[in-house]
């Protein structure tokens, strides 16, 4: 997929300008999740649960080479054809194969962020087959022509009078349906698809090593139908994406759901053990595409490899200041918010990446809410770190940099500077540097005294 996170300063700019609704729509939805995040959290022991998936992940990643063997033997015992994709070109051939020999007109997706990755649907098309996303977000935004804007709520950057709008124009359906209304019209849609589909492809939220199990989890039964339903399954699943032991998914079903959603466990979660044998219903062959493009690379950066942890529950999207006013498309690529100002550096170079590292306050809302523990602030400041150190930077950051740490060693100058820049007017025309900044916000106002005097007089008091 096309790359533009070097555009994010003025795209989010852009987008807070043009589409001041998007704001109020993720702002609400994210604000939903979190609060039901931290409920289902208090719930369990959440830092014991936490560190335990920290630790199995580890564990995993740091004997990465002989899970990834044993998933394949697993696979190939229960009859799946394992393919190895070590770029999105790979990934594409092994798909076109699979595409010509079935003849494959009609495709059912279920969302996954790695096909996002790889670019299935453009290829797909390409070839002239039929694509149906069959998540309703995923389907809403494939209507739209958009990316998703959310790891887990693909269409949160959508309020309900643009998808009324939507279906009007698509399916004629009244601009005041309600959304039980418009949720039947796609059911119509997609169960047509479902029944007529010679292909469908999924991810995998986790592959079991030890017995080669695919599990996927969801909320609306689609990702069974896909799955389920065509002759053909496909699943494209990342390489960091496995799990030693059955056991372990006792604990990641659970954490992940809590994470994503305050679920304690998504409404239906398959977990697939091969083709359909004589006698059963299914389809009769199950590809695993297991796909490196950067993570093996990263996997050796000792700074930046715990990234690879992440089990893609969107908590920490959720718990942003910086994502909830813009959601995910400024970023420019997939992956966005805090997770994405981590690993899409890690995955696509940080020349193509270089401000997302710098989307962010720093204040640590989403390492509270990982439930791998993924020490986010600590990786932003090391991919910014090497952004100084590559000169991606630009230089008079360097040099406004050295002139604070100045003013903020010294309590006389600290003084002065402040009294000063109180003391300016300050319209954005003023600061040009910060245009992006403000261009979707209202005036700079300083506080007509400074923290410390207010303080003083408070403890006066
Ligand atoms: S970084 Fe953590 S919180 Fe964010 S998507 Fe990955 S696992 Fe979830």
């Amino acid at each position: 997929m096309q790359v533009k996170a070097k555009l994010y300063p003025k795209e989010a700019a852009r987008l807070l300008r043009e589409h001041p609704g998007v704001r109020e729509a993720v702002t609400g939805a994210t604000l939903h999740f979190e609060e039901g995040r931290k409920r289902a959290y208090q719930e369990i022991d959440a830092e014991a649960w936490r560190e335990r998936a920290k630790r199995v992940k580890d564990h995993l990643l740091t004997h990465l080479d002989h899970y990834l063997e044993l998933a394949e033997k697993r696979l190939q015992e229960k009859g799946v054809r394992v393919h190895w994709a070590e770029d999105p070109e790979e990934a594409h051939r092994i798909l076109r194969e699979i595409v010509a020999r079935h003849g494959v007109k009609r495709v059912v997706k279920a969302k996954s962020m790695l096909t996002e990755e790889l670019g299935v649907n453009p290829l797909l098309e390409s070839l002239g087959v039929e694509v149906y996303e069959t998540d309703l977000g995923e389907y809403l935004i494939q209507l739209l022509g958009e990316p998703p804007s959310h790891i887990v709520g693909p269409a949160i950057h959508l309020a309900l009078p643009d998808i009324q709008r939507l279906f009007h124009q698509r399916f004629g359906t009244p601009l005041d349906a309600s959304p039980e209304a418009l949720a039947a019209v796609a059911r119509k849609v997609l169960r047509e698809a479902f029944l007529t589909a010679d292909l469908g492809i999924s991810g995998a939220n986790f592959l079991v090593a030890e017995t080669g199990t695919l599990a996927l989890m969801e909320n609306e039964g689609n990702i069974r139908l896909s799955t389920s339903l065509p002759r053909v399954h496909v699943a494209f699943v990342g390489i960091e994406k496995l799990l030693p032991r059955f056991a372990d998914l006792a604990l990641f079903l659970p954490l992940t759901a809590r994470a994503a959603t305050g679920q304690r466990l998504s409404t239906y979660v398959s977990l697939i053990q091969g083709p359909a044998k004589e006698g059963e219903e299914g389809p009769k062959e199950v590809h695993v595409v297991l796909v490196d493009h950067g993570r093996t690379s990263l996997l050796h950066d000792p700074e930046a490899w715990e990234v690879l942890r992440c089990l893609r529950c969107g908590a920490c999207l959720n718990a942003c200041p910086v994502y909830r006013q813009t959601g995910g498309h400024p970023y420019g690529y997939v992956y966005s918010g805090p997770i994405g100002a981590v690993l899409d550096p890690g995955l696509l170079g940080l020349e193509d990446t270089y401000p997302l590292p710098y989307a962010s306050t720093l204040c640590g809302a989403c390492y509270e809410a990982c439930p791998v523990k993924i020490p986010i602030p600590k990786l932003l400041l090391t991919w910014r770190q090497r952004a100084v150190e590559r000169g991606l930077a630009p230089t008079w950051e360097k040099g406004a940099m050295q002139a604070f740490s100045k003013v903020m060693q010294s309590p006389s100058l600290y003084r002065l500077f402040s009294k000063a820049l109180r003391g300016l007017p300050l319209p954005q025309d003023l600061l040009p540097l910060l245009k992006a900044w403000t261009e979707g916000r209202g005036p700079l106002r300083p506080s007509p005294k400074p923290f410390h005097e207010l303080w003083q007089e408070l403890n006066k008091e």
